[in-house]
């Protein structure tokens, strides 16, 4: 039976495929002479490529492919695509703060202005001004990295990923790395531990249970193995477990690293600079904090909970930092002179006790109360247009992996239409595209993340994503 079956199908298949065009006679279809000379014509054969082999499945599978013209039509759709996929500003209303999706952190208007002031000009970035000779690359930043976090030292890189991979390069290659089995996760993105600890050239050495791991655990392993270099303790970040659980508190664990003489790295995730807990947000740990408890190094991102542009930091022991500045995998991960100009205006911010001005951290840090009032404006202003839209407690998250199990409390304007997935499918088609959440067949436009100058193009998208997807009945007016 199963063999006839699958005998069958090839047979209907092989017909269905040979009715397919050849990709040259795609490529050559009048339809996509402007896309040919657009993209070229070894990017429109590699679109073309894909959409055959959609149509290969689809055939395989017993359904008929489209004549020629139609074929060319889906690649010239697919071509514009991906002309149309620049990177372009989004409002976002998604009421995840931190959104991997969307860019991470904004930027205040400090970086802002010194990226606008620099950006089209030269920079002094590896000029020493008054000598007028050669200086350290992102000497600014981390010197108050370094005060910000009570550190020796610190360098800054690319990302995190970076960092870690860096750190673990130069202090564990070729020998062994201690991790708990509880920590050997994936953040996303491609982050997964154990891979990024065997690119580095270290050896991983699986440490405890999944649930529990306890100092014993680590003592064991430190003492029946050799060439041990280096303890990982990993922030979980988005990934929690409840019940059963156990690991030793970070600061028990950096002793135990200093009397077996090796060194303890830590991957924070979001470097947070301040205390959340001042914004009710108890729970996540500060870069000082890890600093304080013995790390010897404490590897994070800039664009987190930071709030800044994408970088990564080491900070820690001055002399393996020093170590990890020399090394020549450095000079590969180093970070973007655009990227290094926002940062130092961003820790500036917070050198100088202004931490408001970091867009991330005032919209952390503003009450409830605020954003239910924004909400209610917001609500008032679509009424006003003929949109129906009312107020709903919601919980929001702060993203980038910190404080995974603590809601961020939020009110959003939400708004009711007839084909709410067109609404938002207009919305993310529109300039600036606005990204918003669906719930309960209505759009959720969450007023803690919309950026706080954003209210008129955010009404204004709304208000014409729902008459437009309303256009063939105009609804009465509310009121
Ligand atoms: C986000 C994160 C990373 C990766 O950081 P990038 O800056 O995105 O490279 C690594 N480890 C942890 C724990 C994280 O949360």
């Amino acid at each position: 039976m199963a063999r006839q079956t699958r005998e069958r199908v090839p047979k209907q298949a092989r017909e269905l495929l040979r009715r397919l065009p050849r990709v040259d006679e795609v490529t050559a279809h009048a339809c996509l002479q402007g896309a040919r000379r657009r993209l070229g014509v070894a990017a429109l054969t590699a679109q073309a490529r894909a959409v055959l082999h959609e149509l290969r499945e689809a055939a395989r599978a017993g359904r008929a492919p489209p004549d020629l013209d139609a074929v060319a039509a889906l690649v010239a759709q697919a071509a514009g695509r991906a002309l149309g996929r620049q990177v372009g500003r989004v409002i976002n209303a998604t009421g995840v703060l931190l959104h991997t999706g969307l860019g991470r952190a904004p930027l205040g208007a400090g970086a802002v202005q010194a990226l606008a002031e620099s950006a089209g000009r030269y920079v002094s970035l590896e000029l020493e001004l008054d000598t007028g000779g050669r200086g350290p690359r992102a000497g600014f930043a981390e010197l108050a990295l370094s005060r910000l976090s009570h550190a020796e030292d610190a360098l800054v890189v690319n990302n995190n990923a970076a960092a870690v991979l860096l750190a673990l390069a130069v202090l564990a290659a070729g020998r062994g790395v201690l991790v708990s089995r509880g920590e050997l996760v994936e953040i996303g993105g491609g982050f997964r531990v154990p891979e990024v600890l065997a690119r580095s050239g270290a050896r991983l050495i699986e440490v405890g249970t999944t649930n529990r791991t306890r100092i014993e655990d680590y003592a064991q392993a430190l003492g029946e193995r050799d060439g041990v270099a280096a303890i990982l303790r990993v922030h979980q970040a988005n990934f929690r477990q409840i019940g059963f659980v156990e690991r030793p508190p970070l600061a028990e664990l950096c002793r135990l690293a200093r009397q077996r003489g090796v060194v303890l790295v830590k991957d924070l995730g979001g470097g947070a600079l301040v205390d959340l807990g001042s914004c009710g947000l108890p729970g996540e740990p500060t870069v000082a904090g890890c600093v304080e408890a013995g790390c010897d190094l404490v590897c994070f991102s800039c664009d987190k909970v930071l709030g800044g542009p994408q970088g990564g930091a080491i900070v820690g022991r001055a002399e393996l930092v020093q170590r990890a500045r020399r090394d020549p995998l450095a000079r590969a991960l180093r970070i973007g002179r655009l990227p290094l100009v926002a940062l130092e205006a961003t820790l500036a911010s917070y050198l100088e006790g202004r931490e408001d001005e970091v867009p991330a951290l005032a919209a952390l840090r503003r009450d409830l109360a605020e954003v239910r009032e924004r909400a209610e404006r917001w609500c008032r202003m679509l009424g006003e247009r003929g949109v129906n839209a009312e107020p709903v407690e919601v919980a929001g998250a702060v993203g980038g992996g910190a404080l995974a199990e603590t809601p961020l409390g939020s009110v959003a304007a939400a708004v009711a239409a007839d084909d709410i997935e067109a609404v938002a499918a207009r919305l993310r088609a529109g300039r600036p595209a606005v990204i918003a959440r669906i719930r309960a067949q209505r759009l959720l436009l969450d007023a803690r993340t919309v950026l706080y100058d954003e209210d008129d193009p955010l009404i204004d998208a709304v208000v014409a994503a729902v008459g437009a997807a309303t256009a063939p009945s105009p609804r009465p007016p509310r009121e």
